[in-house]
């Protein structure tokens, strides 16, 4: 009992802990004002098109995720914007690295809901066997990538691109979907440790949704020597 008196009677334990509050305060504030000042970079940002201090942004975000977010809901920034905006900011971030990786080693995963609705192939443990019948795009660009050098599958999930990556061990992949599954799979990616880039669908749904294939092409040719880059690519982007 005496001890317990002596050790809340210590003079020092008053200042301990006021000085414990004030370092608490700073760090709170401190954070509320990073967040503010990456949030208004990644602002303007968004408005000029164009992506500043994106490493800063990044950093930020893994620290301060939630107080960012909440700052973004509170500036009028809608989730589908954000969202957009993450994934433009780990693209251009992954640049460098993606273009270093050979072609043998990337893989490309397109959701299948791209294909038609009167598509004849069936699902297999690998996705769906695409049998190029020229009812949809994604048979022809299937072939055009292959050619590239590239690892294709067309899957129904995220599922299926953990089971793929874990057979095939790609170094990089291109991840296409709508803006949730693209945000979902880069961060699933990036535990698994993969260099991901992600590609966003012009159209969501189950059923007949489409892409901008110039988009996905964009990012399938970096760092690719143009000679091996098929003549058709862009006529079909087109
Ligand atoms: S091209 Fe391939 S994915 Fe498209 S409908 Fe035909 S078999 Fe299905």
């Amino acid at each position: 009992m005496s001890i317990d008196l002596a050790f809340w009677n210590n003079p020092y334990w008053e200042p301990l802990m006021i000085t414990i509050g004030e370092i608490t305060l700073i760090i709170i504030f401190g954070a509320i004002i990073v967040s503010l000042v990456l949030v208004i970079i990644s602002l303007y940002s968004i408005k000029r098109k164009r992506l500043y201090f994106p490493k800063l942004i990044k950093s930020g975000l893994v620290f301060l995720e939630g107080l960012m977010k909440g700052f973004f809901r509170l500036l009028g920034l809608e989730d589908r914007e954000m969202l957009s905006f993450f994934i433009k900011l780990h693209n251009s971030l992954n640049t460098s690295e993606f273009e270093r990786i050979p072609v043998a080693e990337r893989a490309i995963f397109l959701p299948q809901c791209l294909r038609s609705s009167k598509c004849p192939a069936h699902l297999t443990p690998e996705g769906l066997k695409c049998q190029a019948c020229g009812q949809c795009t994604l048979g022809e660009a299937r072939l055009l990538l292959e050619k590239m050098g590239y690892k294709i599958f067309i899957v129904p999930g995220s599922s299926f691109i953990k089971r793929m990556t874990k057979k095939y061990h790609p170094t990089a992949i291109i991840g296409v979907g709508c803006l949730t599954e693209v945000k979902e799979g880069i961060d699933m990616a990036d535990k698994m440790g993969l260099v991901v880039m992600g590609v966003v669908t012009l159209k969501e749904g189950c059923v007949e949704t489409l892409v901008n294939w110039s988009d996905i092409y964009d990012v399938a040719t970096i760092g690719i020597d143009p000679a091996l880059i098929p003549e058709d690519l862009h006529r079909l982007a087109g």
